[in-house]
C-alpha cells in the first residue's frame, strides 16, 4: 500500500528536504510545516524551504525554522505537499535532484510527479490527507501539529464552508478542539483580519469589478502600479477573488494581477455552483480544483481577459 511505501522511504532517508507550491496559502504551509514536525516524531530531522510566505502564518509552531536555500544539493528524499505539478513547485530543483520523490496532494489536476504519488482529489486540503496519515502511522497529532494542519484546513474549506468539507472534516476539527487548537484563532488569523493593504486594495477591486454575460461572470483585477501604491507584500492579493464569487447570480469570478516585471497575469478563478474552472484553467496550463483553481497568463489586462472570458462562455 502506497501509505506503507511513504513510511519506508522516509525511515530509509537521511536527508530529507519538504517543499509546496509558490506563493504558499495556509495549506501549502501549515501541510509542509506539519509533515516537518510529524518527522521529527519519527526520529527524522527534515529541511523546509520555501522562498517566502506571507506575515498572516507568523504564528505557527516552528516557522522560523523555514529555510530559504539548503546547502545540501542532493536529498535522500523530497516530498512534495500540495501541489499539482512540478513546474508550480517552488524550489523544484531539490526536488528534481533527490533520489527518491513523493508527492502528497488533492489537486484533482495532480499530474503525478514523483516517484510514489498520494494524491486524493476528494480531501478538501492536503492538510486532511495528512491528518488520516499520521493516524496510521501512529503519530500523535499534538497542538502544534494541529495548529499547522487546522490553518490548512480553515484556508482551504473557506472555514468549514466550502462544499468540499466532509463530514470527516468537521469530525477531525471538533477532535483538534478538544485538544486545544485553538480554531476561532486560526480563522481570525486567516480569515477575517485583513491587512491595509489588501483593504486598499479590496476597494480598487470593487471600484473595477464588471459584471459580464448576464452577470454570471465577474471580472476585476490588480497590477503592479496598484500594488506598489498600496505597498503591497506578499499574501496582499488573498480573498480579493472572493468579492466577485460573493455577487448573487455571479457563477464564475476572475480575479487577476499582474507578476513583477512581466507583462503577464496571475489569473484566480471561483465558481459558484456547476463549471469546473480546474478545466477551465487547464486550458490555459494551470489548474487547481473544480470550484478553485489558477494559471498564469501572458498579455495585457484586457486580452487576459478576453481569453479567459471567451473560455468561460463556452461552459455557463
Ligand atoms: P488561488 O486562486 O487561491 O491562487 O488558487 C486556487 C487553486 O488553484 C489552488 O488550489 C492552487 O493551488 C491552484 N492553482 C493556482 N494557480 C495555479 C497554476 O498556475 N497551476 C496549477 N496547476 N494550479 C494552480
Ligand atoms: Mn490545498
Amino acid at each position: 500500500m502506497t501509505l506503507d511505501e511513504i513510511l519506508e522511504e522516509i525511515k530509509k532517508a537521511e536527508t530529507i528536504v519538504l517543499l509546496t507550491h509558490e506563493t504558499p496559502d495556509g495549506d501549502a504551509i501549515g501541510s509542509s510545516l506539519a509533515m516537518k514536525l510529524a518527522l521529527e516524531k519519527l526520529g527524522k530531522k527534515a529541511e523546509l524551504i520555501m522562498s517566502s510566505y506571507a506575515k498572516t502564518f507568523d504564528y505557527l509552531p516552528e516557522v522560523n525554522d523555514i529555510k530559504k536555500e539548503s546547502q545540501i544539493e542532493e536529498y535522500d528524499l523530497a516530498i512534495s505537499l500540495d501541489c499539482a505539478t512540478l513546474k508550480r513547485l517552488d524550489n523544484n530543483e531539490y526536488f528534481e535532484k533527490a533520489k527518491k520523490t513523493i508527492v502528497i496532494d488533492h489537486h484533482g489536476s495532480n499530474n503525478m510527479y514523483g516517484d510514489i504519488n498520494y494524491v486524493n482529489p476528494v480531501a478538501p486540503a492536503c492538510s486532511e490527507i495528512l491528518l488520516a496519515m499520521f493516524s496510521y502511522y501512529g503519530i500523535e497529532v499534538d497542538v502544534k501539529i494541529g495548529t499547522c494542519l487546522m490553518t490548512g484546513i480553515i484556508t482551504d474549506t473557506g472555514g468549514l464552508q466550502y462544499p468540499s468539507t466532509t463530514a470527516d472534516t468537521f469530525e477531525y476539527a471538533a477532535e483538534l478542539l478538544r485538544k486545544g487548537v485553538d480554531i476561532a484563532d486560526i480563522c481570525k488569523r486567516t480569515l477575517q483580519t485583513k491587512t491595509k493593504a489588501n483593504f486598499e486594495l479590496t476597494k480598487r477591486v470593487m471600484d473595477r469589478m464588471e459584471l459580464l454575460e448576464d452577470g454570471k461572470v465577474a471580472f476585476s483585477y490588480i497590477d503592479q502600479k496598484d500594488m506598489n501604491e498600496v505597498n503591497a507584500e506578499e499574501g496582499d492579493h488573498e480573498g480579493l477573488v472572493n468579492i466577485g464569487r460573493n455577487i448573487d447570480g455571479v457563477e464564475v469570478s476572475i480575479f487577476i494581477r499582474q507578476k513583477e516585471n512581466e507583462n503577464a497575469y496571475k489569473v484566480s478563478m471561483r465558481s459558484g455552483s456547476y463549471v469546473n474552472v480546474s478545466d477551465v484553467c487547464l486550458m490555459f496550463g494551470g489548474g487547481g480544483h473544480p470550484r478553485a483553481a489558477g494559471a498564469l497568463i501572458q498579455g495585457s489586462v484586457e486580452q487576459v481577459k478576453d481569453k479567459l472570458v471567451n473560455e468561460v462562455k463556452k461552459y455557463l
